[in-house]
């Protein structure tokens, strides 16, 4: 491979042929080395690029052992090399990484606010910056501050320089890898920057379209910094508008009263949960006195969308007030049965023997002490069954 591949001399070609000169295979994945590629392998914060060799999927490009190794959906034969770049990815990569040499070089050059890192994620950005906190009204500035500098369509280059020449400029250096030798890199932009990188950059500042500042994050002192670039505004903004689109067909408001709209409708909710349970109750406690003086021994119910608390409440209230009789209830709520079987004071009755059988028809789990016992099943299909069952012990 030459000094500086094609990704690096010309960071807009999208094609090339080259060769496949060696291919290999890493942990179960096999790679191919190249003559010369147009696939930014992963560094510096910037992701691995994607595309196609020979029609085959590239999954991954990285550095290893002083080659760039193109990780392959299957194995390829060393021979000629057809490449093919997935370039809206790689130019949304280099609007998002061009966005952060530009938003470090202000941060820093305009307000004194030092960069210590860059991540480049799938939906947002982000740069940590040895400041406590950022008020709203320094980002609106720093925002502001960018904004500028992308009208001003600055260019941006870069070029390679000697380790001599490299002594002499003045350099926002990250600091050169350990052992490096040979050729610097150096990434312009004019007028405001001047970077030791090996990305790949955009043409001018105005190709970054422009930028938006999302918010902050406290971070162990520091403060990081979302930011987006470029078509992401714009992919962002129209994800922003169907969702408010779909938020005003709900909720029949315009999108500035939508939260107060919301709010309010939450709060309606809460009132009619609150006044519904209360009824539930209510008609719980008729029920329950209804099914109090019906004769016979057993009271039986089902209560659908209750849980267990609610029968067991329930059947202590019945046999509190009918001693001699037995409450059978069930409830069934999230796709979970319970049941509950109690026995007044004045029976003499096996409770635990009785709430065992009717488990084993419910096909449930449970468990009780004295005249108590309450179980939870998977379903209610045996409670016909545990009725029969009832009815027999009690001779009703
Ligand atoms: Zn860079």
């Amino acid at each position: 491979m030459s000094a500086l591949p094609a990704y690096g001399s010309d960071p807009y070609l999208r094609r090339l042929d080259a060769e496949i000169l060696s291919t290999g295979e890493d942990q179960g994945r096999p790679f191919a080395v190249l003559s010369d590629t147009v696939f930014y392998p992963e560094g510096g914060g910037q992701p691995a690029d994607r595309g196609t060799l020979n029609g085959l999927a590239v999954l991954d490009v990285q550095k290893a052992k002083g080659e760039v190794r193109h990780f392959l959906a299957s194995p390829l034969a060393v021979g000629k090399a057809r490449l093919e770049l997935d370039w809206a990815r790689r130019f949304d990569h280099m609007q998002q990484h061009t966005g952060q040499h530009l938003l470090t070089a202000l941060a820093q050059d305009r307000f004194g606010w030092a960069t210590t890192a860059f991540h480049l994620g799938e939906d947002v950005c982000d740069i940590e910056l040895a400041v406590p906190g950022l008020s709203p009204r320094q980002m609106a500035e720093l925002e502001e501050t960018v904004i500028d500098e992308i009208r001003a369509a600055r260019p941006v280059s870069a070029r390679s320089v000697s380790a001599e020449e490299y002594g002499t400029l003045k350099v926002r250096s990250r600091g050169l890898p350990e052992g490096h030798r040979g050729e610097i890199r150096l990434v312009q932009i004019e007028g405001l920057d001047l970077n030791t990188c090996g990305g790949t950059h955009l043409r001018s500042t105005a190709e970054l379209e422009t930028m938006k500042l999302l918010g902050t994050e406290s971070l162990r002192g520091g403060t990081r910094l979302f930011f987006i670039a470029g078509g992401r505004v714009r992919k962002r903004l129209a994800a922003h508008e169907t969702r408010n689109g779909k938020l005003r067909t709900l909720l029949g408001a315009p999108d500035t009263d939508l939260p107060s709209v919301l709010e309010t409708k939450l709060e309606q909710l809460k009132t009619a949960e609150r006044r519904l349970r209360l009824a539930e109750d209510e008609l719980a406690g008729l029920l329950v006195e209804a099914l109090a003086a019906r004769p016979g021994v057993l009271a039986e119910h089902h209560f659908e969308g209750k849980d267990a608390g609610f029968i067991q409440k329930a059947a202590r209230s019945l046999v509190a007030a009918a001693p001699g009789k037995v409450a059978f209830f069930t409830a069934e709520s999230a796709g979970v049965a319970f049941f509950v079987l109690a026995a007044g004071e004045s029976l003499t009755l096996d409770v635990a023997a009785l709430g065992r059988s009717i488990a084993t028809l419910l096909d449930a789990k449970g468990g009780g002490s004295g005249k108590f016992f309450q179980g939870k099943a998977p379903g209610l299909g045996g409670r016909p069954q545990a009725l029969i069952c009832l009815e027999d012990a009690l001779g009703d």
